[in-house]
């Protein structure tokens, strides 16, 4: 709920991840349409201002996993879209694959669905002790369970903390906000270089090396606290603005403000005009692990313990529940 609610494929890690997000996208675009969730946007718009990102992207778009992509100039993206500021720029990656809902309504349209339709049944506000199959112990009594795949999200202390702890699972806490509107429509979901070295589709390539010298150089402050630019518009046209990334699992629930003001100094840098009025402010959290971008785990033969350690599971989540059900039922 709290997050961008951006399906993400280009740039996305080749390894293990590319290929779920984009099963995840064809599953989004299906449940939407059956669920009555409003795709809100389409696309990314990647702002490179510097030669390296540019150069950067010119290695990305000679793969294919730049399969629909383009790379444009500065003039060709102005004649796109006149309202961001185009005259620092050195390219713009555009990519059309990417899907955005508002995750507020996403989700609750999504359970209702799910219970309308498909007959599923949530036990709202009701947590598990214990997933033993052929039972759950719950705080509202045992539930029948022939198999169980638990996904705690970012509670690594209540179910298997001790897999989790040996996984090497911790917390990852970001900085958010929603910015009124800026009166335009913006040309998809808009990153900037530094979101070149978050996606390790791009971070990958050999020149993120070039890139990550001068963004050390130059936004060493925006690297340390891991911010980097996302800019997704909703329906009425207001903006979430993110985020900034600090790696501890027993993070303080305070927000900093100067890393607030790095976010929206990166914003003012790519759209070339003041961020509008902050109409909101939030943290979020999310499990995260260095040895990669999901766990799924078997403590028994009818459990499996799946945790999306990556800060992407609204982009991989569908491509993953259907592995871990085909895993657990054939
Ligand atoms: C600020 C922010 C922005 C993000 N932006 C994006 C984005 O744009 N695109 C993207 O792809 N990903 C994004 N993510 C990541 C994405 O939100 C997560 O990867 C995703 O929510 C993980 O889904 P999940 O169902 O595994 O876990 P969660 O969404 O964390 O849900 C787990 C649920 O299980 C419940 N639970 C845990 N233990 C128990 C228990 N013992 N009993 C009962 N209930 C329990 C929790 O209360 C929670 O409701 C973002 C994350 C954050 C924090």
């Amino acid at each position: 709920m709290r997050n961008f609610g951006l399906v993400t494929v280009t740039g996305q890690d080749r390894e293990g991840v590319w290929r779920r997000a984009r099963r995840s996208r064809e599953v989004w675009q299906q449940v939407a349409t059956q669920a009555g969730i409003p795709i809100v946007n389409r696309g990314l718009w990647l702002a490179a201002r510097r030669a390296e990102s540019a150069a950067l992207l010119e290695a990305f778009l000679r793969s294919d996993m730049a399969d629909g992509c383009s790379l444009l100039t500065p003039a060709a993206a102005r004649r796109q879209c006149r309202h961001l500021d185009t005259s620092g720029l050195e390219a713009v990656l555009l990519s059309p694959h990417e899907l955005r809902v508002e995750s507020r309504e996403a989700i609750p349209k999504l359970a209702e669905w799910l219970a309308r339709d498909h007959g599923v049944a949530f036990r709202w506000a009701t947590a598990v002790h214990a997933a033993e199959p052929p039972r759950l112990e719950t705080s509202r009594g045992p539930v029948a369970a022939a198999a169980v795949a638990v996904c705690p999200g970012d509670d690594l202390t209540t179910l298997y903390p001790q897999r989790l702890a040996k996984a090497g699972v911790s917390r990852c806490s970001l900085q958010m906000l929603r910015l009124e509107s800026p009166g335009f429509a913006l040309p998809g979901t808009v990153m900037s270089d530094l979101s070149l070295l978050r996606y390790g589709g791009f971070a990958g390539l050999p020149e993120s090396r070039a890139l990550r010298r001068r963004l050390q150089a130059e936004q060493g402050e925006h690297l340390r606290h891991g911010v980097h630019l996302i800019v997704a518009q909703g329906p009425d046209g207001s903006l979430v603005v993110g985020d900034s990334h600090h790696y501890d699992a027993a993070a303080a629930p305070f927000a900093d403000e100067r890393v607030y003001a790095l976010i929206l100094e990166e914003y003012s840098a790519v759209v070339g005009r003041p961020p509008p009025a902050v109409r909101e402010r939030w943290l979020g959290s999310y499990a995260t692990a260095k040895a990669g971008a999901v766990l799924i785990d078997a403590p028994t033969p009818r459990v499996r313990l799946v945790v999306v350690t990556s800060g992407i599971g609204a982009s991989t989540g569908f491509a993953i529940g259907e592995e871990t059900i085909e895993d657990l039922f054939g």
